[in-house]
């Protein structure tokens, strides 16, 4: 789902080239958990964001959901994130004022070109909401939700599009102890459904559902 080879990439830091990844070779296949831990700084999410398309701006090889991101206008990869990546983040991102459902619900609402019913959408979301096990939980907004629930939340939304790979960056780091295992546990059913799940993570315990656990040093993973 996701091959990334010899990727490089780097920042121009007051006149002066800060190289952040130094040829860094990555395969995910559908159904693993692979997990990435590092030092802050060490370019976690810089990765992340090569792998799912939302950075051109790298040196090497990425080819994603099928695809090889070189040469991509903005448009096709904003199509390819839309149709084959879902993303989850530290700070869960949800709308404020939308209801769990209306949050979920927003890559469909985002998606170009042909849109599907309103209602077929909302009984995915829905389902996707389910599969978090926060179906009686639609109605409520973010600010009625716990840390845990709000990401489950977050993660119903990454899936509504039934992406092939789930990115996520630290997605257990607002939460406490019991509550981030919950959610590295989802993301270990997720990968059994079939998903490609690359984690960043400090959380120790990712170890029992990654089929890999990679440390980035020095712009290499190992
Ligand atoms: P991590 O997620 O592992 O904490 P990041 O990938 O966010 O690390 O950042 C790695 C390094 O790259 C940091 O030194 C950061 O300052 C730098 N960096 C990341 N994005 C940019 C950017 N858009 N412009 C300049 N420097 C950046
Ligand atoms: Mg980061």
């Amino acid at each position: 789902m996701i091959r990334l080879t010899a990727i490089t990439r780097s920042f121009q830091d007051d006149g002066r080239e800060v190289e952040v990844l130094r040829g860094v070779d990555l395969s995910v296949a559908p159904g693993e958990v692979v997990a990435v831990m590092g030092a802050s700084g060490s370019g976690k999410s810089t990765l992340l964001a090569i792998a799912g398309a939302l950075d051109a701006g790298f040196g090497g090889e990425a080819v994603v959901a099928g695809q090889s991101l070189r040469g991509l206008s903005a448009g096709a990869l904003a199509s390819l994130r839309n149709r084959s990546v879902g993303f989850v983040f530290q700070s869960f991102n949800l709308v404020p004022a939308f209801p769990a459902l209306e949050n979920v619900l927003l890559p469909g609402l985002l998606r170009q070109g042909r849109r599907e019913p309103r209602e077929a959408l909302r009984e995915r979301g829905l389902a996707a909401l389910a599969r978090v096990g926060l179906a009686a939980k639609a109605a409520a907004r973010p600010s009625r939700l716990s840390g845990g629930e709000r990401q489950r939340v977050a993660i119903a939304r990454a899936l509504l599009t039934r992406p092939v790979l789930l990115l996520a960056d630290e997605p257990t780091g607002n939460l406490d102890a019991v509550t981030g295992e919950s959610v590295i546990r989802l993301f270990g059913e997720l990968a059994q459904e079939g998903t490609a799940v690359l984690v960043v993570t400090h959380e120790e315990r990712v170890s029992r559902v990654a089929s890999r656990v990679l440390t980035l040093s020095e712009g290499r993973l190992s």
